[in-house]
């Protein structure tokens, strides 16, 4: 069990394609392009699980769920979410809060970034104010601002899980009688 509080970043960036969905924070966003990836591709709950698994001293969302295994072809990205908040859980810490930020020249991802921040809050059981979605350009520089790719950064930020308390009457220790 770790009783202190924990921080962990995350990042990816995964390629723009035809012919397939764009899911970021689990949700199906409208673009003509795609992110390729040996899963959904889902580069922000990609950095997020990374940054959860950082924070709990784990390793890697690769050695998890490596790209070259069949069984994680074409799997939903909340997979590795879920998989990763039980090693919180297990750990014995709970998220506080999440940061992360989204780089896209293309699509625009200002009018989503609200539905993608309120998807991301739900699947990780958190209340809005503790999540935030940022959406930047990278200012047409780069893969990314060619609109090849997109990429993203998180950062968690983990605490210890409140024992549930137990109510205990106080007693007075018996002063020890002198013999
Ligand atoms: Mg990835």
């Amino acid at each position: 069990m770790i009783q202190a509080t924990r921080v962990g970043i995350g990042f990816d960036v995964h390629r723009l394609v035809r012919g397939r969905p764009l899911m970021l924070g689990g949700l199906q966003i409208e673009s003509p392009l795609g992110l390729e990836g040996h899963s959904d591709g889902d580069v922000l709950l990609h950095a997020v699980t990374d940054a959860m698994l950082g924070a709990c001293g784990e390793s890697d969302i690769g050695d998890f769920f490596p790209s070259n295994d069949p069984q994680w072809k074409g799997a939903a990205s909340e997979t590795f979410l879920a998989k990763a908040l039980a090693k919180v859980g297990k750990a014995g810490l709970v998220l506080n809060n999440v940061d992360t930020i989204l780089i896209a020249e293309r699509p625009h991802l200002g009018a989503w970034k609200e539905a993608i921040r309120s998807n991301l809050a739900g699947l990780l059981g958190l209340p809005l104010d503790r999540v935030c979605v940022k959406a930047k350009t990278n200012e047409g520089l780069g893969p990314v601002g060619k609109g090849e790719a997109i990429e993203a950064h998180a950062v968690v930020l983990l605490k210890p899980r409140k024992k549930s308390k137990v109510v205990a009457k106080k007693t007075k220790p018996k002063a020890k009688k002198r013999s």
